[in-house]
């Protein structure tokens, strides 16, 4: 029957799993094929690189000049000083400077366009900085460190700005009522005064845990103000504060000072960071959103919230069964009970009480209706049915999102248009006919498969690692079917670099189908074909690369969830929306409501619930692809080089666009806009037309 056919097509989902390049060959000692083609290291699991725990360089240590450079008063732009564009510049050293990555990161994810200014070869003028027509070029001005030094040649340290740069860009910050943030601060007065005194510096090797005082926690209000701050692989000023002096403490460590906002002499803001970050790290990800804020008083172009989605593949299919002795039963494998399904249900309303930033939560299940009995009733009950998996999926429907997956789960690399339209097509009316509510415009293909990541050879073994020849070499007659059944959106493999958008919480726009956007997932590193802790644990420290990638022992299950938990909770606290991607056999109760899948999600969603306050997003795959697709069109708009203008007098915000698409704004509101109240952040999408003017609301904060 169909399941058993399906079965057999399931080794390809081992190709979902291990998903890029294969880092250690086979070795003479492997055992089976899965093990010998499994080896990888949990570098691969993270391919954007942002999500891993990979070694940041060693941090520079500042050095510490004395002598503040006196402001000069500066005759006050008569006109256009209450308009700015809402742009913040980056002012690093030079395009090698460490701290340029860190704030690009943090820019990028939120798709706010901003400019780079290269302070030791690039001259800084007041043109630089204002228009012709006095409009200010810059909204926020975050500085890659407070001083940006670098050696002289002669042993010493010089600002790549001289005093009469540093004069031009205080000067700009006051005329114009813009912010400044510096990302890594070092104490003294040069070349100005944060008020910041000397307490203690160095490296920081083991983590340490900042707390958030209460001016923090307002400033930082997406944290929750019991949340702790990891700081690592850091170069720390701890330090004092000047008494009597306009700053306040945003963060400490112990009885030091870690961060702070305060007011210059002059009359401009200011906060600062005293310890270094890059783009990696946790503390990037918790604290810059916020800075940026700040710095532009909530009035920014793009956006940044937290997602929760998760995808589990194979509902209804039956899988390979990896057991904790390294046996693979391909037959007859695993495939959820009734009681099962009934125990997903359960752990998720658990997780939505126990956890209510993840109050709405429910899985995505992509489901292979071949493995579906239609003429087993809709049914709850232990009571035989024919195929009880079907009753209680009948019986559960509205609790789960059910996705088109293919009636049989086969690799649609070099299928037929005929043959990949029975597949999708079929798929969608065998669910509809069982009362499954299914969207018609999402589709994931089997194992990612006919999106150009296939093996050259058609005779290789189903484990051997693919070849990522780029959507360019997808199966166009899988295209075509899927966009004359109504197909949109397709899923991709974040893996994959053919599948890898240019921009945050993008997708791809398909190349051989325009109508069609690639929106990728994430990996896990839970095996597609282990059901239990001690499979999992097996899997994990034999099959990864050994130990897991871990150049130490093996890990426990507990390290495990812990780990990858960790690497979740990364894509999540970086804003991305992408779904995480299970398997079937992942949702098997191994003991009363415990599944691998809900041991993992629960801790992502625990660590993320003792950091945040404000709510995960879950929308249904619909919904995701639909902010995907507009974030595109979104970064597509800023492309274009066009400024938005802020007028602080009137708070309106004026923008002509390029092209038809869409834009988010945070902190701005427009007339036919769709706004998300997130935390105390106004989101708004506004769709935009072409050379039509947009006039939109600001409403700054304090
Ligand atoms: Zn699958």
């Amino acid at each position: 029957m169909a399941v058993s056919r399906a079965r057999t097509k399931l080794l390809t989902a081992f190709l979902a799993l291990l998903v890029t390049v294969i880092a250690t060959p086979p070795t003479a000692s492997a055992g089976d094929a899965v093990r010998a083609e499994g080896r990888k290291s949990a570098e691969d699991v993270s391919p954007r690189g942002d999500v891993g725990r990979r070694e940041p360089p060693t941090p520079p240590e500042l050095t510490v000049v004395g002598g503040a450079i006196p402001p000069v008063a500066q005759p006050v732009s008569a006109s256009g000083s209450d308009e700015v564009v809402l742009r913040p510049l980056v002012i690093a050293v030079d395009s090698a400077d460490f701290g340029l990555p860190t704030w690009k990161a943090v820019l990028d994810r939120v798709g706010t366009p901003y400019d780079v200014l290269s302070a030791e070869t690039e001259q800084l003028t007041a043109d630089r900085l204002v228009r012709p027509d006095g409009v200010g070029r810059y909204n926020a001005i975050l500085l890659t460190d407070n001083a940006l030094l670098h050696p002289d040649g002669s042993g010493g340290h010089v600002s790549g700005l001289d005093d009469a740069e540093w004069r031009a860009l205080w000067a700009y910050e006051r005329t114009h009522g813009v912010r400044q943030v510096s990302l890594y601060t070092s104490w003294g007065t040069f070349p100005e005064d944060y008020c910041l005194r000397p307490g203690t510096e160095g490296g920081i090797t083991s983590p340490v845990r900042l707390s958030l005082t209460a001016a923090g926690a307002e400033f930082f209000d997406r944290l929750k103000p019991t949340a702790h701050i990891p700081v690592a692989h850091s170069y720390a000023y701890r330090s004092t504060l000047a008494p009597g002096c306009a700053a306040q403490p945003l963060l400490t460590l112990d009885d030091h000072v870690m961060g702070v906002v305060g007011t210059s002499a002059d009359g401009r803001e200011r906060a600062a960071l005293t310890f270094s970050s890059n783009e990696h790290l946790a503390q990037t990800d918790l604290l810059g959103y916020g800075l940026l804020r700040w710095a532009t008083r909530g009035v920014l172009a793009g956006e940044s919230r937290h997602w929760i989605n998760v995808d589990v593949d194979d509902w209804f299919n039956t899988g390979d069964h990896l057991h904790e002795d390294g046996r693979l039963d391909t037959d007859p494998g695993f495939r959820l009970s009734g009681t099962d399904a009934a125990g997903v249900a359960q752990q998720q309303r658990d997780l939505r009480t126990d956890h209510p930033l993840a109050g709405d939560f429910a899985l995505n299940l992509p489901y292979n209706g071949g493995g579906l009995d239609p003429d087993a009733p809709a049914r709850c009950a232990p009571a035989p049915t024919g195929d009880a998996l079907t009753s209680y999926s009948r019986c559960l429907a509205g609790e789960f999102r059910w996705l088109n997956h293919t009636v049989h789960h086969p690799a649609l690399d070099f299928t037929t248009y005929a043959e990949n339209e029975a597949e999708i097509g079929d798929n969608l009316a065998i669910a509809r006919q069982a009362g499954l509510t299914v969207p018609t415009e999402v589709l994931k293909t089997p194992a990612y498969s006919g999106l150009g990541v296939y093996h050259p050879d058609p005779d290789a073994a189903p484990t051997a690692p693919p070849t990522d020849f780029g959507l360019t070499s997808s199966n166009k007659a899988l295209l075509d079917a899927a966009h004359d059944l109504g197909v949109r959106y397709l899923h991709g493999n974040m893996s994959f670099a053919g599948h890898r958008p240019g921009c945050f919480n993008c997708g791809t726009r398909h190349p051989l189908q325009p109508d069609v956007l690639v929106v990728p997932d994430w990996p896990t590193n839970i095996g597609y074909h282990v059901t239990a802790p001690a499979e999992q644990t097996y899997f994990y420290n034999n099959l990864l690369g050994g130990s897991g990638g871990f150049p130490s022992s093996d890990l426990t299950y507990e390290e495990i969830v812990d780990h990858e938990s960790d690497v979740a909770l990364r894509h999540v606290m970086t804003g991305s929306a992408y779904a995480h991607t299970l398997h079937q056999g992942n949702l098997r109760q191994y003991s009363q409501l415990r599944s691998l899948a809900f041991d993992w999600l629960r801790a992502v969603v625990e660590k993320y619930s003792a950091a945040y306050r404000v709510p995960l997003r879950n929308p249904d795959w619909p919904a995701l692809a639909r902010y995907v697709d507009a974030r595109t069109a979104h970064f597509t708009e800023w492309g274009a080089g066009r400024d938005a203008v802020w007028d602080k007098r009137t708070n309106t915000v004026s923008y002509t666009p390029a092209g038809a698409g869409w834009l988010f704004f945070t902190g701005v509101t427009a007339q036919g806009g769709v706004v998300d109240v997130y935390g105390t952040d106004a989101v708004t999408l506004v769709r935009t037309t072409a050379e039509v003017a947009l006039v939109a609301t600001a409403t700054p904060r304090a």
